[in-house]
């Protein structure tokens, strides 16, 4: 009994020192570089700090470790930016500056039309304008929070099985008039069905807005957050932290949504960028 109490311990141990080490080694975000609206520019730069700063403009941006001095800038380019040259300043022992291009990216076009009780979501009245305009703060807010450490785990999985039924990027027209385009996906699922956390994080945001209907908001850690929007329930608090995988709530239809989905969304540095480049499984 006692030699396997020992051997328990020994096991204890060395998982441990596992996980210690594999979260070392998992922290990195092996993405593909796509400077295009919408898309994220991965670039590399050298530097002997041991804690180099990035940002475009004012805007800090997510930095991550490769090797010896060798360090990479992961920044997310706003659809509705313009193409061409753009530079991202490093500041370490000495400042360098990074350029790259926005190259052009044709997105498809969608056209919803919403009837009876939903019909209010595309001309809000002076009410519902009011609430909208206490709310944009709040969510704005949570989507400027920039935490220096990083909390998630590498790649991300996804957050539901269900299959993709509004890409990110559509130019979308409400009752043929143009609007914002979709800055995240979509996934079918019925309600209830229970969304997974994609990498580790902690809840920023939770509540029930106009649009959003019932939203939570994770923060992966150097302005990486990924957002959750039209629940039927969260099953979070706010400020907890979360493991990848752990269930953080449920499919619905709360909100401008026409039927249930989740519409997921991932921000790097306040912009809203193509949750595909982040999944496990990579594809555009
Ligand atoms: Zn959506």
């Amino acid at each position: 009994m006692e030699k396997f109490i020992l051997k328990l311990k020994k096991l204890k141990i060395i998982s441990l020192f596992l996980l210690l080490f594999s979260s070392v080694i998992l922290a990195n975000i092996t993405i593909k570089n796509t400077p295009i609206p919408g898309g994220v520019a991965v670039l590399d730069f050298e530097s002997n700090h041991s804690n180099p700063k990035a940002f475009y403009r004012t805007i800090p941006l997510y930095v991550q470790h490769i090797e010896n001095n060798h360090w990479q800038v992961l920044m997310g380019i706003p659809l509705l930016e313009k193409l061409g040259k753009k530079s991202i300043t490093v500041q370490g022992f000495s400042t360098q500056t990074l350029d790259f291009e926005v190259k052009k990216h044709n997105y498809t076009e969608q056209h919803i039309t919403l009837k009876g009780k939903k019909k209010k979501y595309v001309n809000p009245n002076l009410a519902h304008m009011k609430r909208i305009n206490q709310e944009r703060p709040i969510l704005s807010k949570a989507r400027v929070v920039f935490s220096t450490q990083t909390l998630s785990n590498g790649l991300f999985s996804r957050p539901v099985d269900g299959v993709t039924t509004s890409p990110f990027g559509l130019k979308r027209f409400y009752n043929k008039q143009a609007r914002r385009p979709h800055t995240g996906l979509d996934y079918a699922g019925d309600t209830g069905t229970p969304i997974k956390a994609p990498a580790d994080g902690k809840v920023i945001l939770i509540g029930e807005y106009f649009f959003n209907g019932r939203a939570i908001f994770l923060d992966h850690g150097q302005g990486l957050i990924s957002i959750y929007i039209h629940l039927n329930k969260h099953l979070v608090k706010q400020g907890q932290l979360v493991k990848k995988g752990e269930i953080i709530g449920e499919i619905g239809q709360s909100g401008r949504a026409t039927g249930p989905h989740l519409h997921w969304g991932v921000y790097l540095n306040r912009t809203a960028v193509n949750p595909n480049l982040f999944l496990d499984k990579q594809g555009l």
